[in-house]
């Protein structure tokens, strides 16, 4: 249980160790970004119409324990890793790139199916894909997590 050992000694453990392990955690996150178009279907507005975004993702992974290099994993592999789920949609007109040819490319969409396709391909890894942030403007998101 490498948490435990790793366990900082100015913090006692109040509970069972069990809790204790289950807390302390690290958790790395990278950015990047990507730009398409979409138009909202049944939405009333301005966001029915074709329009576009640059878009910003914020992937965070965690995990219990680090790797022999002091590392959760390497955040150059995490960012290709993030590159390659994001391919597909970089530049596209969203509503014709599966699955959002059927379900609205809304931020929450997008950040579930970030998710979904990061934690497949991390999947032998010995991290979780903890949060997908999407921001479609500066002052605008939505997060998916597990
Ligand atoms: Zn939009």
């Amino acid at each position: 249980m490498p948490a435990l050992l790793e366990r900082p000694a100015h913090f006692p453990c109040f509970f069972t160790e069990i809790l204790c392990y289950t807390v302390f955690m690290y958790e790395l996150t990278v950015r990047t970004k990507f730009s398409a178009a979409h138009n909202l279907r049944g939405y009333e507005g301005a966001c029915e119409n074709l329009h576009g975004h640059n878009w910003r993702v914020d992937v965070s992974v965690r995990a219990e324990g680090l790797d022999g290099l002091g590392m959760v994993v390497d955040f150059k592999k995490l960012k290709a890793e993030t590159k390659k789920a994001i391919a597909a949609l970089d530049h596209r007109y969203l509503n014709e790139v599966p699955p959002f040819d059927t379900v609205n490319a809304t931020a929450e969409n997008l950040a579930r199916h970030i998710h979904a396709a990061l934690s497949a391909a991390l999947a032998k890894e010995s991290i979780k894909v903890s949060r997908v942030a999407v921001w479609e403007s500066d002052d605008a998101s939505a997060a998916y997590f597990e």
